[in-house]
């Protein structure tokens, strides 16, 4: 029986000193993207994420007045916008079980300049796709580990079907969202079956397929390196079958590496958080489902904003906290993994959002 774990919400660390100057971090990487766990909850209880023995009826999932409001999310976009922020992710939990969300995405909407998008495991996309799309969400990623019905079942331990995931795709594709991404978590003995089907089902049909290395996030799911199936593997398994060559980036520090079929007929993505760092062009900032800021996946503490939020602090009094935060930020916890840091008390990726 594995040990029950709660999120860690230590956000005593002492915002270091800033004197204003152009925002970057100790090793030169701005502040450039946030993404903003709208809810801890989810319908699914994926065996690499949310295991169920952990996130059992006792679990104790952040209490309703603690989480932010769309408000109080919308304020916290609009301070992250000012300091150079120009991408919001929401993420989860899964995102889609905060009720009304196209509300927070019609606020967020409207921040000038901002690339909104949102990850979801997809099951409740069909319902709710154009009601996001009207509130102004252009892009959006599923989550999908597998078309085997009995695999991704098996996955996501909630006995979900697979037709319901591509129902809610198919719908984000006829609201404009598309090309879609899809991402697949890729664990070795789980679903490195599903790699081809899931390659030849997509290609050719606009949307992207992004293999993610099994990550060591969180606490709880054992992760050890044995279950990582390399990129570069999935990379040569796609291409023996699909000839790839690999494309340029849309962008600096894209987290996905491009390759496109010869062909013609697409491209894929593959994202080595752990074969192959991407620490150096890290620009992504985390709000918890409770306000909390935190620098990195892997953190284990973080900065509670909620106290600034909730006790009068104004946006520039927030700002300049933030500012201080990202000027301190050294962290760079992909580069120095090991077997013994993968066992470390980390925030659970459910929690932080993904
Ligand atoms: N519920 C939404 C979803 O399923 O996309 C959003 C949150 S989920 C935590 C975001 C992404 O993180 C999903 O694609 C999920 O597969 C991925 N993820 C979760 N645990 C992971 C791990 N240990 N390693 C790699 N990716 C992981």
């Amino acid at each position: 029986m594995m040990q029950k774990v709660f999120p860690i919400h230590s956000a005593k660390a002492p915002a270091p000193a800033y004197d204003g100057g152009p925002l970057v971090d100790t090793r030169g990487r701005g502040l450039r993207d946030l993404r903003i766990s709208v809810t801890d909850r989810c319908n699914f209880r994926c065996v690499y994420c949310m295991p169920r023995e952990v996130f059992d009826h006792d679990f104790k999932f952040v209490a309703h007045d603690e989480v932010l409001s769309f408000e109080e999310i919308a304020r916290m976009a609009r301070v992250f916008a000012g300091l150079g922020v120009k991408k919001v992710r929401l993420t989860g939990g899964e995102p889609l079980v905060r009720r009304e969300l196209h509300r927070l995405v019609a606020l967020l909407a409207q921040i000038p300049g901002l690339d909104l998008t949102l990850t979801t495991n997809g099951s409740l996309l069909a319902k709710q796709a154009a009601a996001l799309a009207q509130a102004g969400l252009k892009r959006i990623t599923v989550s999908l580990d597998s078309l085997d019905d009995a695999t991704f079942r098996a996955v996501n331990d909630a006995d979900f079907p697979v037709a319901r995931v591509i129902e809610g795709i198919e719908a984000a594709a006829a609201a404009g969202m598309a090309p879609i991404k899809i991402n697949m978590v890729v664990k070795r003995g789980a679903n490195e079956d599903s790699i081809l089907p899931m390659a030849r089902h997509f290609k050719g049909s606009g949307h992207i397929v992004r293999f993610i290395e099994y990550m060591d996030v969180g606490a709880t799911n054992g992760w050890r390196m044995d279950d990582v199936v390399p990129s570069a593997e999935v990379v040569r398994t796609v291409g023996e079958e699909m000839p790839l060559e690999p494309a340029d980036s849309n962008y600096a520090g894209e987290v996905a590496q491009r390759w496109r079929y010869k062909d013609g007929s697409g491209e894929i993505g593959v994202i080595s958080s752990v074969t192959q760092a991407f620490c150096r062009t890290c620009t992504r900032a985390r709000l918890s489902t409770e306000g909390v800021l935190y620098t990195c996946l892997f953190a284990a503490a973080g900065y509670d904003l909620r106290a600034m939020l909730r006790g009068g602090s104004s946006d520039e009094e927030i700002s300049g906290a933030i500012a201080r935060i990202w000027h301190g930020r050294t962290d760079r916890y992909s580069e120095i993994r090991t077997a013994e840091t993968a066992k470390l008390r980390k925030i659970e990726m459910s929690y932080i959002g993904g």
